[in-house]
C-alpha cells in the first residue's frame, strides 16, 4: 500500500524518508512543498533530486479529499463538504474577518457524544478521520483561497477544531495534525491561534497539555450537573467539577492564560438569569480560586427535530450582561454565512443526516469525480 504524505507530521515524514534511504532535509523539502506550496504532484518539486522525484510516485501519494460541494456566502464565508467515503461527508468552514481568517475543521464523521442541541450528535458516529483527512481540509482550503484571492500570502491565520466530531476522542490522529498546523515548515500557526474545542474528555485534556498545548475551548452549556448530564451526556462520566479541575491543570501549559467556555443559548433551558449566576459561582469559586475564563455565548442554530429553540436576542444580551458585569469577559458569537447555513460549530441544515449527504454525493459523483474503488464497500 502506498502512504499518503498528508498523514505525516514532520517527524513522521522524516522517518518515512529514512526508510527510503533519504536524509532528513529531504523530508523538510517535501513537507514545505506539500503544506506551504500546496503541491500534489512530485514532478513539480523542482529542487528535489530527480531520482527521488521519480522514486516517490511508486511508494506514496499526496491525496486530499474530494470536494462534494462548495458554497460561498455573501459575507465571504465559504463552506466545503468533503467526501470521506462510505456515504459520509464532513464540513469545513472558512470565516474571513478584518484581521484574521479562521478555518473551522472537522475531526470525525459523526460524533459519539450525542449532545442534544447538536446536529452532528444526532447523526450518530461513523468513524474517526485520519490525520491526513483532518489536514486535507486545511491543505485544500488554504491553497484554494490563495488562488481564489490571487495572493501568495497565508490566508488562514486561525484554526478551530469546532467542526464535526469530538477532537479529543480522535486523539491519535489529532495530535500529528496539530503539529503540522504549528510547524514552521508547515502552516506556521501560533499555538494561540489553534483552538481545540471539547465537550470535556477530561483525561485527554491532560494529555493535550503534555503533548501539544494549544488554545482550549470547553463546551460548557450548563451551570449544574443535572442540566449538563442532559445536554452534554459525557458529563455523566466527567462531571463539571472534574472538568473544571482539568481546566485548571491545563492552564499552566496553555498558550493563553484563560479557558474559553462555549455556551449554547437554548430558550427556557439554560438561559435564565439564575443560570448565569450559577455559572459565575462556578467559575469564580471553583477550587477556592476560580477558573480564569472567557465566555462565548453561541445562539443556538436550530435544526429539524431538535425540539429546542434559540433564546431571544434580548435574553442572550442580558445573560451576557450578568456575566460581564461580574467581570467575566463575554462575547456573543456572530452568526456568519447564514445564507449557506455555515455557522461554525453548528453543522445543521443539509448535512444533518447521512442519507441526504449520500444523495448529494450520488449526484456529485455522476458529474464531478470518479469515486475511489473502495468507496462503496464500507
Ligand atoms: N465536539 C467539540 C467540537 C465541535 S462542536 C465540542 O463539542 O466542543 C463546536 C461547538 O459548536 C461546540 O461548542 C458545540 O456545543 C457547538 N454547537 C453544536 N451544535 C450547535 C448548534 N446547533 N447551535 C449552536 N452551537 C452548536
Ligand atoms: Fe459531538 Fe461536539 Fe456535537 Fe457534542 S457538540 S455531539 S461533542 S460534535
Amino acid at each position: 500500500m502506498t502512504a499518503n504524505l498528508l498523514d505525516f507530521d514532520l517527524e513522521g515524514l522524516a522517518a518515512f524518508c529514512e526508510q527510503l534511504g533519504e536524509k532528513r532535509f529531504r523530508a523538510v523539502q517535501l513537507f514545505r512543498w506539500i503544506h506551504q506550496k500546496g503541491a500534489s504532484r512530485f514532478d513539480e518539486m523542482s529542487d528535489l533530486a530527480k531520482s527521488l522525484r521519480e522514486k516517490l510516485p511508486s511508494v506514496c501519494t499526496i491525496t486530499g479529499l474530494p470536494v462534494l460541494t462548495r458554497q460561498d456566502s455573501a459575507d465571504g464565508t465559504i463552506k466545503w463538504l468533503f467526501d470521506v467515503g462510505g456515504g459520509n461527508a464532513v464540513e469545513t468552514v472558512f470565516i474571513p474577518e478584518d484581521d484574521r481568517g479562521t478555518l473551522c475543521v472537522s475531526s470525525q464523521a459523526g460524533c459519539v457524544v450525542g449532545c442534544r442541541f447538536c446536529s452532528t450528535g444526532h447523526q450518530g458516529f461513523s468513524r474517526n478521520l485520519t490525520t491526513g483527512e483532518i489536514l486535507a481540509q486545511l491543505w485544500h482550503a488554504e491553497h484554494f483561497l490563495r488562488a481564489h484571492l490571487k495572493t501568495s500570502e497565508r490566508v488562514i491565520t486561525n484554526v478551530v477544531m469546532m467542526g464535526m466530531g469530538e477532537p479529543l476522542q480522535n486523539y491519535g490522529a489529532l495530535v500529528p495534525a496539530l503539529r503540522v498546523m504549528l510547524d514552521d515548515h508547515g502552516y506556521g500557526l501560533s499555538r494561540r491561534r489553534v483552538t481545540v474545542s471539547t465537550s470535556g474528555v477530561v483525561p485527554m485534556i491532560d494529555r493535550l497539555a503534555q503533548d501539544c498545548p494549544v488554545a482550549l475551548a470547553v463546551s460548557l452549556h450548563a451551570p449544574n450537573d443535572a442540566l449538563r448530564d442532559n445536554l452534554v451526556p459525557i458529563n455523566r462520566k466527567y462531571p463539571i467539577t472534574e472538568l473544571l479541575d482539568a481546566c485548571l491543570r491545563y492552564l499552566p501549559a496553555a498558550p493563553r492564560d484563560f479557558i474559553t467556555f462555549e455556551y449554547c443559548m437554548l430558550d427556557g433551558v439554560n438561559d435564565q438569569p439564575e443560570h448565569a449566576r450559577q455559572l459565575l459561582d462556578l467559575v469564580k469559586r471553583h477550587a477556592g480560586r476560580g477558573v480564569p475564563c472567557k465566555f462565548n455565548l453561541i445562539p443556538f442554530n436550530p435544526f429539524p427535530d431538535s425540539g429546542l429553540r434559540c433564546s431571544s436576542r434580548a435574553t442572550v444580551l442580558s445573560f451576557g450582561k450578568i456575566l460581564s458585569d461580574a467581570g467575566v469577559v463575554t462575547t456573543v458569537r456572530k452568526t456568519r454565512g447564514d445564507d449557506i447555513d455555515a455557522a461554525c460549530g453548528q453543522l445543521a441544515g443539509d448535512v444533518v443526516d447521512r442519507t441526504q449527504a449520500a444523495r448529494r454525493m450520488a449526484q456529485a459523483r455522476t458529474v464531478r469525480f470518479v469515486p475511489p474503488v473502495k468507496e462503496n464497500q464500507a
